[in-house]
């Protein structure tokens, strides 16, 4: 038997790590380990201001 790569397209979520394949075609709504919402959104907060204290 050879020996091969099989590569898949898979998902991994900006916020847990958390990697998974989604066998639909469409975006998942939400990560499946920690259900946000915002799994593929970077955690950036260019607009916010952390004062001190
Ligand atoms: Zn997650």
């Amino acid at each position: 038997m050879a020996k091969i790569k099989i590569t898949v397209e898979g998902y991994k979520c900006e916020r847990c790590g958390h990697e998974w394949i989604n066998r639909k075609q469409t975006t998942p709504l939400v990560c499946p380990k920690c259900h946000s919402p915002y799994w593929n959104k970077p955690r950036k907060n260019p607009t916010t201001k952390k004062s001190p204290g």
